[in-house]
């Protein structure tokens, strides 16, 4: 099929929900991938933040096709030889003392059952999250999402929603109380643009959480799976911290639709038989990616690349005198330039590169895989600061 058919035939027969680029991707290899009339762009989007070890990654490739041929689902009500090897290097790379996981299969559902574990665990319903964090789309993850149009589309929302002001203590101190059961915060919030909070902050947050008995969830639905340069951003040196769990989806199974909870022994206890479940949830092929993804981190030293990828975005932007300030780390980054982000994001476009727009129009985000080149974010160099 040529561009123009794959684009007709979508737009009569799927919803339009996404404003969508005028793209027909066909296939990908690495930090590239190729239209269906053969047009071959740079991806520093990274599939919408999914593909840390880049597209396609052989050994993730290997790894699924292996594994559709041996056995390509059984439930959680049998054990499974790639499902215990998943969550024990799960364990292995997360922060102590988050060591047991809930496999899902998606961001949103990540969240929902986080919320679900801090309201079992402590026996109350409140939830306090943060404006301008986003954290999905079903009922109680859009009802924790204080950001643009997202919390009113939900409605009527869950009850026992609060906000606080991301990054002010002040704000959290007064919100988070004896009645709140949990606390979900995206440690870098990357939609609203890309926005940090100090070190200081996450002590604070973690302390008043201790203080009153509520969970405090970290969503690391884009920062987790080494895209900052850590396994996770909870236990870095930028969190100075470790919550009661972390939620992830996007690049933990490098495109395979796969959500987990990694959650704290002490939380444990709280969980019993079908407290939690879902059918897909540690399915074969998930956990497979789950393994092959790993394991390409690892050997790849991945971890260091996203550092290094942070440098060289640095260093373009600072022949640019309209970028205001580079936000975030590793490969979650946001561009803030002076004025309007769209005509960059457009100009790169038009030269084959793939990056995002972000709630704040002035910020351009880069998501690209973690092993993406020095040479690579040189031809991006080009065209931003051509
Ligand atoms: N949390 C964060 C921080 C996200 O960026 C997203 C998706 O963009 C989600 C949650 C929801 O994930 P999903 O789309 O897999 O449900």
């Amino acid at each position: 099929m040529r561009s123009e058919e794959i684009f007709n035939a979508e737009q009569k027969f799927q919803l339009a929900t996404y404003s969508k680029l005028d793209l027909a991707i066909v296939r990908g290899s690495g930090s590239w991938v190729w239209t269906a009339d053969n047009e071959k762009y740079l991806d520093l989007y990274g599939g919408h933040a999914v593909c840390a070890v880049g597209h396609s990654h052989p050994a993730v490739v290997k790894a699924i096709s292996e594994q559709a041929g041996k056995l390509m689902f059984y439930s959680n009500v049998v054990y499974s030889d790639v499902r215990a090897k998943a969550a024990e290097k799960l364990a292995s790379i997360a922060p102590a003392p988050l060591l047991k996981a809930f496999f899902c299969n998606s961001g949103t559902e990540a969240n929902e059952n986080a919320m679900r574990i801090a309201r079992l665990a402590t026996g109350r319903s409140n939830i306090v999250s943060f404006a301008k964090g986003f954290h999905g789309r079903t009922a109680d993850s859009i009802s924790a999402t204080f950001l643009g149009k997202y919390r009113t589309l939900g409605e009527p929302n869950v009850p026992g929603h609060a906000e606080a002001q991301f990054g002010d203590v002040d704000s959290m101190d007064a919100v988070i109380d004896a009645e709140t059961a949990g606390v979900i915060i995206e440690p870098i919030q990357s939609m609203a643009g890309v926005r940090e909070a100090s070190p200081e902050f996450f002590k604070c947050l973690r302390a008043r959480c201790h203080e009153v008995g509520a969970v405090l969830i970290f969503d690391e639905v884009q920062t987790g799976v080494g895209r900052t340069g850590s396994w996770f951003f909870a236990g870095s040196e930028a969190a100075g911290i470790v919550p009661d769990i972390i939620s992830l989806a996007k690049s933990l199974g490098s495109g395979v639709p796969v959500g987990a909870c990694l959650v704290s022994d002490e939380l444990t206890k709280a969980i019993k038989e079908n407290d939690l479940g879902t059918t897909f949830g540690g399915g074969m092929i998930a956990m497979a990616a789950v393994n092959a993804t790993i394991e390409v981190i690892e050997r790849e030293d991945l971890l260091a690349s996203a550092k290094n990828v942070e440098l060289w975005v640095r260093n373009a932007c600072s022949h640019n005198r309209t970028v205001k300030a580079v936000h975030g780390k590793g490969c979650l980054l946001g561009i803030e330039f002076d004025g309007s982000a769209r005509p960059f994001y457009t100009r790169l476009l038009e030269a084959k590169i793939i990056t995002g727009m972000s709630s704040d129009p002035n910020v351009l985000r880069l998501l690209p895989p973690l092993s993406v080149t020095e040479s690579e974010i040189q031809l991006f160099a080009e065209v931003l600061n051509g």
